[in-house]
C-alpha cells in the first residue's frame, strides 16, 4: 500500500503529476484544492465557508480542509492507498494526517519562484473534464477550448496576479517547513519540476521505481 504526498509551492505542477502518476499507480488522486472547490461549486455550508479564503489565496482553516478529507479517505477505493496532492499545508496538518495514516513518500517539487509565477498566470483549464493547460507549454489545440470535450477553458479564480503572491507568501511561511518535518524521517524524494510535464513525469517514475 503507498501512502504518497506531493509537496511543493502552487504552481509547481503537483496536479498535472499526480492525475498522471495515480492512474499508472492504480491509487486515488487526493487533491483538497480539487475537493475544496467542488464544495464551492455546490454551495454546501463548507464550501460556502471556504471560498473567500480561497479566493483571496489564504488557507482554508484547517477544521474545514480535515473534514472533507478525512470523509474522502473513507471511501473503498482509498483502501489501496492514495496520492495527496495540496494536503499537508501546514505542520498541524501534518500531525493530523499522522494519525489517519502513515505517510511513505514524500516527493518535493523543487521550483524556482520566478517559474511559478509564470506558471500559474498562464494556466488555464476545462471546467467539464478537469484537464489543465499552459497557455506557453501545453496549449489546447484550438485556442480557448477543451481537447477532449471541445468546452470553453476558464482560469481559476485564485490564479489571478494578487492571489499568487499571497499563495507564494503562504506556502513560504506555512509549507516550506514541512519539508524540514519529512526530511527528518528520511521519506523526502526530491523532483526537478522544470521542464515539460511529460520530462517531469519520467523523473518521478525514477524515483518511485
Ligand atoms: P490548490 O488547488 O492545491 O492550489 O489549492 C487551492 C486553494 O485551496 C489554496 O490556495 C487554499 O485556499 C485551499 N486549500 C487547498 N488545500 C488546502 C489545505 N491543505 N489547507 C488549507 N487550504 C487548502
Amino acid at each position: 500500500m503507498a501512502h504518497i504526498v506531493f509537496l511543493g509551492p502552487p504552481g509547481a505542477g503537483k496536479g498535472t503529476q499526480a492525475a498522471e502518476i495515480s492512474l499508472r499507480m492504480g491509487v486515488p488522486h487526493l487533491s483538497t484544492g480539487e475537493l475544496l472547490r467542488a464544495a464551492v461549486r455546490e454551495e454546501s455550508p463548507l464550501g460556502r465557508e471556504a471560498d473567500a479564503h480561497m479566493r483571496a489565496g489564504r488557507l482554508v482553516p484547517d477544521d474545514l480542509v480535515l473534514e472533507i478529507l478525512t470523509e474522502r479517505l473513507r471511501a473503498p477505493d482509498c483502501r489501496k492507498g492514495f496520492l495527496l496532492d495540496g494536503f499537508p499545508r501546514n505542520v498541524a496538518q501534518a500531525e493530523a494526517l499522522d494519525r489517519l495514516a502513515s505517510v511513505d513518500r514524500v516527493l518535493y517539487f523543487d521550483l524556482p519562484e520566478s517559474v511559478l509565477t509564470e506558471r500559474m498566470t498562464q494556466r488555464r483549464h476545462c471546467p467539464q473534464c478537469g484537464t489543465v493547460y499552459n497557455l506557453t507549454t501545453r496549449p489546447p489545440k484550438v485556442p480557448g477550448r477543451c481537447d477532449h470535450d471541445g468546452g470553453p477553458l476558464a482560469q481559476r479564480n485564485d490564479d489571478t496576479e494578487g492571489a499568487v503572491r499571497t499563495r507564494l507568501s503562504v506556502y513560504r511561511e506555512a509549507t516550506r517547513p514541512l519539508l524540514e518535518y519529512y526530511r527528518k524521517r528520511n521519506v523526502v524524494l526530491d523532483i526537478d519540476a522544470s521542464g515539460r510535464p511529460e520530462e517531469v513525469t519520467a523523473r518521478i517514475r525514477r524515483v518511485l521505481g
